[in-house]
């Protein structure tokens, strides 16, 4: 007689994505000063007012000259100009150059009309105050920077839903975008939910032995604020279903998310779902193929005059938490944000060892990310994989992901990882 297969009603990651991303609603827009953008989401594509560089310049220190003028200089066969006039950064040229003529320049300044080359400092020489010497060509029709070659006038330079980098930021200044519009900042409420919880301020039970730390608040919250969310704290409600309800209530109206962690074991899950039903929740699922995390739940509570609030039901292993935040979470959040890029990221990595699975879910194990000799870093388990091992995420560089129908993955198999944030010990490209 077969097994009955439990997770036979469970969601992939992709189906349970599609139920999620399904219920979401990207957020309106705001505008802030520019040099708050940095880690938010553009809202409008922006255009070019003119084009960058706005004139032909050199990329040297050097002069201008006319290339049929330098041709076949060398050491040996010298070519001697006249030096007509000097051009600072920020100056422009008062007079074109004509044959024979040289006209020293700085890097950036515009290029006199007649010059169709920079000769570099180093390949000249001066002889006296109206008088330089070429001594190579290698320059000849070189080193400059053409009007345009950046940015066109009109072009849209960058798109809605760009994640506004150093470099983003920079191109925003260069078309003068004193101000940018970005989508507002998702507002996330997290609720833990646990008789065994304590915040930090009652830290003092946890040293008697009485209690443990509501760690998830304090993840979760660093998980939002990670992604271009703003955390709202509720605290921790009892294992009672009026206590989560008196939690939840306010806040419905004012946020745009509901997080909560725990109460997945069964009993206690009903707990959690009865409060949120009561509350107006239409649950869509409860389980998902991932491990660690498979008792992830969703549904939406119904709101007048806004849009549905999504609710992600998290179990309450603080691995599981963490890893069912960055796979299932985190894309709502990046569509709320308008991103332009949603799914989790991923990289190549090359198994360390050989690790057996579980077909039939996907599997995030922790890893760290070692320097190999060549080509792929390698993925080396971050120790034990317990889902309540929270030092195995803090250790990791990325979850290494065992496939939906894979149990095993050879040792130096080339494999998919999710880089988590900033990577604190990886050296991937070793050399540079
Ligand atoms: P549960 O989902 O309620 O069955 O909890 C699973 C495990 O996660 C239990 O060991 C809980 O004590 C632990 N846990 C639940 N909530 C939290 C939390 N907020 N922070 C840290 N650990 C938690
Ligand atoms: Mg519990």
């Amino acid at each position: 007689m077969t097994r009955p297969d439990r997770t036979a009603d469970w969601l992939t990651i992709r189906e349970a994505t599609d139920v999620i991303l399904g219920s979401v609603a990207r957020l309106d827009a705001e505008t802030i000063d520019l040099l708050d953008a940095a880690g938010r989401t553009l809202a409008t594509d922006v255009t070019a007012p003119r084009d960058q560089p706005p004139w032909d310049n050199s990329a040297m220190d050097g002069y201008a000259v006319l290339a049929e003028d330098v041709r076949g200089a060398s050491k040996a066969d010298p070519r001697r100009l006249k030096l007509v006039e000097s051009i600072a950064a920020g100056e422009f040229p008062s007079r074109d150059a004509g044959p024979g003529e040289a006209i020293r320049i700085m890097t950036g300044a515009p290029i006199p009309r007649g010059a169709d080359s920079v000769i570099r400092i180093e390949h000249t020489r001066v002889v006296d105050a109206i008088n330089v010497e070429v001594l190579d060509d290698a320059d000849a029709g070189r080193n400059i920077r053409l009007r345009g070659e950046d940015l066109r006038e009109g072009e849209i330079v960058l798109e809605k839903g760009a994640l506004l980098r150093a470099g983003e930021i920079g191109v925003l200044a260069t078309v003068g975008r004193a101000r940018v519009q970005v989508c507002r900042r998702p507002r996330i409420a997290i609720l833990s939910t646990g008789n065994e919880l304590v915040d930090l301020d009652g830290f003092a039970e946890v040293l008697a032995g009485r209690r443990i730390v509501n760690s998830n608040s304090y993840a979760l919250a660093a998980a939002c604020s990670a992604v271009g969310a703003q955390p709202v704290l509720l605290g921790i409600a009892p294992d009672e279903s009026a206590a989560i309800r008196a939690r939840v209530e306010g806040v419905i109206d004012r946020c745009d998310a509901l997080v909560t962690s725990a109460g997945a074991s069964v009993g206690e899950h009903d707990v959690v779902k009865d409060a949120l039903e009561t509350l107006g929740m239409n649950a869509a699922f409860w389980r998902v193929r991932i491990r660690p995390g498979s008792p992830f739940s969703f549904g939406t509570i119904q709101r007048t005059g806004q849009a549905p609030l999504p609710v992600f039901g998290l179990p309450g292993n603080p691995v599981s938490a963490i890893v069912t935040f960055e796979i299932l979470v985190k894309p709502a959040i990046r569509a709320m944000l308008g991103r332009r890029t949603i799914h989790p990221p991923t990289i190549l990595v090359r198994v360390g060892r050989a690790i057996e699975s579980r077909a039939g879910l996907v599997r995030f194990l922790r890893v760290r990310l070692a320097n190999a000799d060549a080509g792929l870093p390698r993925a080396e388990l971050t120790g034990n994989q317990g889902s309540g091992v929270l030092t195995s995420v803090a250790r990791a560089d990325a979850l290494l992901v065992v496939p939906l129908d894979v149990d095993r993955l050879e040792a130096g198999e080339v494999a998919v990882a999710v880089p988590l944030q900033e990577q604190d010990a990886a050296q991937i490209a070793p050399g540079f």
